[in-house]
This record gives C-alpha cells, structure tokens and sequence, in this order.
C-alpha cells in the first residue's frame, strides 16, 4: 500500500495479496488489449473473494497474472502485486516458479488442464507434494486422505485410476484434493464450478468453503454465477472491460451497489443471487473494444446514469463508507490515491 493511500487497513494484519495498479495488454495483429486497466485489489488472508464480470472482462487474465501463468503476448505495462510483501512482478523466475503448487495453487475450469491423462492419480498426486517432507508412503498416505475429504469414495482403490476413468464432477474434486494438498496460501479457482450440473456444484462449493476453513487459506474465485459467490465469498470485486469496477464486502456490495454496472447487473434479476442460474444477466449494450486508448468511463456508452463528464474523464476510486470502493463520478464517496 502507498504511504500516502487512504485506503483503510482490511484487518490488523497486512493483505495476502495486495495488488495495485495493475495494467496489462495483448499484444496482437489488430493492436494493443488493453485487457487489465489500473486493478488494485486486496485478497485479506484467510478470506474468499469472488470476481464476478461479463466474458472478456479481464478475470481470467487477472487470475493467470497472479500465477504467473500469462502467454507470450501479454505485457504487464505497470503495477504491483504483493503477495505476503514480496512483489510477484519483480521476482526472479525460479523464485516465482517455486511459489507454484506451494503458496499458490490453481483451480481450472476444466479438470483436464491441471491433471496429466497419461498418469495415474497416485503419481500426480504424490509429485504435487515435491515442496513438503516425509517419505514417499507418507505423501500417499497424505493424498489418500485427501482424496477422502473431498468425497472421492473407495480412494485407496480409486488413487491407482487415470483421470479418464473419473466422471466430470469427481475429477473437479480429485484436481481441488490436489490443489489443496499443498496447504495453499493462496487458491486461485477460474469458474471452478461452471463445467459442472447445479446440484454438483454446490457440492463443490461447500467442499471448498469447508476445506478453505480447515486450511486457513485465501481464495481468488472467478465466477459468472452471482449465487455462487454470495454462497461462498466474503469480498468480492466486480470486473468490466479490464477494470475492477467496484469491491468490497459481499453483503455491502450486493445490498447497497454503488456502481451503476453492479446495479445494472443485480437488477435483471435479482432472485440470481438465490437462484442457481449460472450465467450473468444480460445488460443491454455491448462490452467496449478494449483496442487503443479509451478516454472517460468505460462503461459510459451503457450507462443510463451517463453525463458530459464521463465522456472526458476516467473515474477514479472512491470509498464509500468504510469498506466499499466504485470508480463512478456520480459516488458521493472520499476519494481515493489515484490508481
Ligand atoms: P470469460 O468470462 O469469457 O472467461 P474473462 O473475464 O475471463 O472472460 P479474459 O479471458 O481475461 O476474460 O479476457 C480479457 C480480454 O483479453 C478479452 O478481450 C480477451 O479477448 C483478451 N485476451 C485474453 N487472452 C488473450 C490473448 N492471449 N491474446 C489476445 N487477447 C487476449
Ligand atoms: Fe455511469 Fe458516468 Fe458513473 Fe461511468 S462515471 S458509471 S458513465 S455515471
Ligand atoms: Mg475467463
């Protein structure tokens, strides 16, 4: 956090991961995406905190950031991103990577992503556990466990299975087993849950807000499902073409939205935060080409609220009450350090 930045501390203890400023494009033939805008965010230790936006709002992009994860087109232009105090962006390599699969793990929307069809469980997740001590037995006896707190049933046979003989929903909880086995600072989950039919999901939803608590571990989980982050997180940040739009507490945000793009979002439909719809409402309107420079709000050409000055100026981020924060001229809210 800046010296000069208002922004109150979250708790008494520093954030997991502060990230501040963050902007990064693609590079490609049409030109530059700028595809993340200025994100600051905080991930409190031991809390969850959802990302919600429309597709192409930069969330995946954000979350694969944090893992160091960016394919060879993208360029992080400016920012920080501290991750128990130490900036992931200045790192040396070997350092980053070595954070991978021990202080930080990742979920994937598709299981196969993250688990290697051509090895059986056992050796995948027995290899996961490079970073920790003890005996080989010792880290199988660590994954069998593992495998039984997630609900896969018969485990001691069931480790010796290549991930194609699992089902979608079993295969999600054997990569979740593996994500957590590491005792993650930080789990990071994109649409962990949107492969997967209703009931599995919040299966899986309450399997991860259980062994969240057990381990003691942040979780960044990137959601379209506003049920599903009501359900599971504490804070969440609400992204719209590359930036976060508004954040702060889950109950704050969805009581008393400040931004115009989370009210247009809760409004469609409100009963979407009880009911299990896995797709975000449909604003009228189409999301902005994220190609070249963008002067003034950038959600100006959707927003009915729009007026002269959000055509010229970018918003900046103001606090409203203690722990709410929207980039809306029209917020009546401190202004903060500008990102
Ligand atoms: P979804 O909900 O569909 O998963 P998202 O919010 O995760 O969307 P991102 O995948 O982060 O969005 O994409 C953000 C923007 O960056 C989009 O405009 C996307 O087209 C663009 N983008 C993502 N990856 C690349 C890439 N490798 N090269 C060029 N553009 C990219
Ligand atoms: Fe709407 Fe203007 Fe606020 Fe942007 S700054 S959300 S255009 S009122
Ligand atoms: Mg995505």
């Amino acid at each position: 956090m800046k010296p000069d930045d208002p922004r109150p501390p979250l708790s008494s203890s520093r954030p997991l991961l502060e990230i501040r400023d963050l902007n990064l494009d693609f590079g490609t033939p049409r030109g530059r995406i700028h595809a993340l805008r200025n994100v600051s965010l905080d991930v409190p230790a031991a809390q969850v905190v959802g990302i919600v936006g429309e597709s192409g709002s930069g969330k995946s992009t954000l979350a694969y950031t944090v893992m160091g994860l960016l394919p060879e087109n993208a360029d992080v232009i400016a920012g920080s991103m501290l991750f128990e105090g130490k900036d992931l962006l200045k790192m040396p390599v070997q350092a980053r990577r070595s954070l991978l699969g021990d202080r930080l793990s990742m979920i994937f929307q598709d299981p196969m992503t993250a688990l290697n069809p051509v090895r059986t469980i056992e050796s995948q997740m027995i290899d996961i556990q490079h970073h920790e001590q003890g005996s080989r037995s010792e880290k199988r006896a660590r994954a069998l466990e593992m495998l039984h707190r997630v609900g896969i049933p018969d485990p001691q046979s069931r480790i010796r299975a290549y991930p194609h003989h699992f089902s979608g929903g079993m295969r999600q909880r054997v990569c979740i087993a593996m994500a957590l086995l590491v005792k993650p600072a930080l789990l990071i989950a994109d649409e962990p849950t949107t492969a997967l039919d209703a009931t599995l999901e919040v299966q899986i939803l309450h399997l991860l807000k259980d062994m969240q608590k057990e381990i003691g571990c942040s979780i960044l989980f990137v959601s379209h499902h506003l049920g599903a982050v009501a359900e599971l997180c504490d804070r969440v940040a609400v992204m719209y073409a590359g930036e976060v739009v508004e954040h702060g507490a889950v109950r704050d945000i969805f009581l008393n939205p400040a931004h115009p793009y989370t009210r247009a979002l809760l409004e469609c439909d409100p009963g979407r935060i009880k009911k299990s719809t896995r797709t975000l409402p449909t604003i009228p309107g189409e999301v902005p080409s994220l190609l070249g420079s963008q002067i003034g709000c950038i959600f100006r050409r959707r927003c009915r609220q729009a007026f002269n000055r959000c055509v010229q100026e970018n918003p900046v981020e103001y606090r409203i009450g203690m722990d709410q924060v929207a980039r809306c001229h029209l917020t009546g809210g401190k202004r903060l350090v500008s990102a």
